[in-house]
């Protein structure tokens, strides 16, 4: 293995430290670039302070995003003027909107390049550049889950949102790449599939002519050993309510839908360009639970729209109080360059734009505590994710990574992550179920 005290010129790139900001197909894009970069004989190590060169995904979604991907720049920076790191490589969203700028103002970056441009990257690691990068990709999650990402850009017309602006219109990969890819993971040990795309209902539609999302689900579903499989980010305008049934169906699909609604008064649907209306998504959220009983809705909203008078902002209130979703997150509005929303300025101010998304949690708060509360007595299928203390913490197939409810499990076994238990909830509070185990797969001795 390389160290850093091997390092021998300043063109000799040993080790390499890729640190990831943002969402989860971001992760996506830094774990094929390290697969990348593994294949040219360079070591990958988790400390910036470690590497010769350092390389930032950055995020740049929103502002409260844009100020963390800067202020890691910032610190790196640092790690190069004192001779810590070698090479200091930006990429990512935030490089793709802002890297004229970028380059202007933070010169001490060595390279700059956009979400298209990751091959480019390892051109200027080594002078050896062999390979194009393939999709091989070094897993950053537990082993046993992964992030599975099917698509690339958006073609939807939403007027807050800038992801376009950066990744581009929709461009679905084909379906016999993404079965590849999952045999290949599921030989290296994962065992739930998160399927994320910046919209995932649009699958197919600029590849095969129409939408084949419920196909691409059937044929990851037959994959022997994918446990989990589990879907985030499905825009609810056009919705292919043909998944609905292979999801019912299937054991290995989880009764698990992200669907972010955004918002629900139809003025301020319309200002958005969602497509939707509030009884179309009324009709659509009946639709899906009747289709699949079991299944437990995410959503996320926006507070703070420039369109959000008090009364469409009470709707709201009103709407999540009365829908019940199982999973929420909210997100203040985040006027953004070049959008079409931007022209509606940003009228709301931050700390009513906060008042808000608290209201909305409260409300919230009280619904996922109530829904927690009637798992008590219940029994549940959990994977184990890690070892905390003396507990284990897991996951049902209601929660995703990251963002939902953690399942806290007592065990007089030993557990390794990546198990799948059987747990009796005995307690519950507002986002964590609590129980003890039942049967384990695995039947290791304490
Ligand atoms: S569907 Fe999502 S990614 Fe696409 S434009 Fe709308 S908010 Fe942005």
């Amino acid at each position: 293995m390389h160290t850093k005290s091997q390092a021998r010129s300043e063109s000799d790139i040993q080790t390499v430290s890729v640190l990831t900001l943002g969402c989860s197909k971001n992760i996506v894009d830094s774990e094929t670039l390290m697969g990348g970069i593994s294949k040219h004989n360079l070591a990958l190590c988790d400390a910036p302070e470690d590497a010769d060169a350092l390389i930032i995904n950055t995020c740049g979604f929103i502002e409260q995003a844009k100020e963390e991907s800067i202020n890691t720049i910032l610190d790196a920076t640092r790690l190069k003027s004192a001779g810590t790191i070698k090479k200091l490589i930006v990429a990512g969203c935030l490089s793709d909107r802002y890297g004229e700028d970028l380059r202007r103002e933070i010169p001490e970056v060595d390279h700059y390049f956009g979400t298209m441009a990751f091959d480019e990257i390892l051109k200027v690691l080594t002078p050896d550049f062999k390979y194009d990068l393939l999709g091989d990709r070094v897993l950053t999650t537990p082993a046993h889950f992964a992030y599975l990402k099917i698509s690339e850009g958006c073609d939807n017309p939403c007027s807050f949102c800038a992801i376009p602006l950066m990744r581009g219109g929709h461009k679905s990969r084909p379906i016999e790449e993404i079965e590849a890819e999952v045999r290949t993971l599921v030989g290296q040990g994962v065992k739930e599939f998160v399927v994320v795309a910046q919209d995932l209902t649009y699958f197919g539609l600029d590849l095969y002519g129409k939408r084949v999302l419920a196909d691409l689900l059937r044929r990851i579903s037959d994959i022997d050993g994918v446990r989990w499989i589990r879907l985030m980010y499905a825009y609810p305008a056009k919705f292919p309510r043909d998944i609905l049934p292979v999801i019912a169906e299937r054991s290995n699909i989880c009764n698990y839908l992200d669907m972010p609604l955004q918002h629900v008064s139809t003025d301020v649907l319309k200002s958005m360009r969602r497509g939707i209306t509030r009884r179309a998504t009324e009709e659509l959220i009946d639709h899906i639970r009747s289709a699949v009983p079991d299944i437990h809705l995410r959503t996320t909203f926006i507070c703070g729209y420039p369109a959000e008078q008090t009364q469409h902002f009470d709707e709201l209130c009103e709407f999540v109080a009365k829908t019940a979703f199982e999973r929420l997150g909210v997100f203040q509005y985040s006027q953004e360059d070049n959008t079409v929303a931007h022209l509606l300025g940003d009228s709301v101010s931050v700390e009513e734009k906060e008042r808000r998304c608290q209201a909305l949690m409260e409300i919230q708060r009280e619904i996922s505590l109530a829904k927690n509360e009637q798992k008590i007595g219940s029994r549940l299928e959990v994977v184990i994710d890690e070892q905390r203390g003396g507990e284990y913490q897991g996951r049902s197939e209601f929660d995703a990574p990251e963002v939902d409810n953690e399942v806290f499990v007592r065990s007089a076994g030993h557990l390794s992550p990546g198990d799948f238990v059987t747990i009796e909830v005995t307690d519950a509070s507002e986002y964590d179920l609590f129980g003890d185990l039942v049967a384990s797969e695995a039947h290791l001795p304490a």
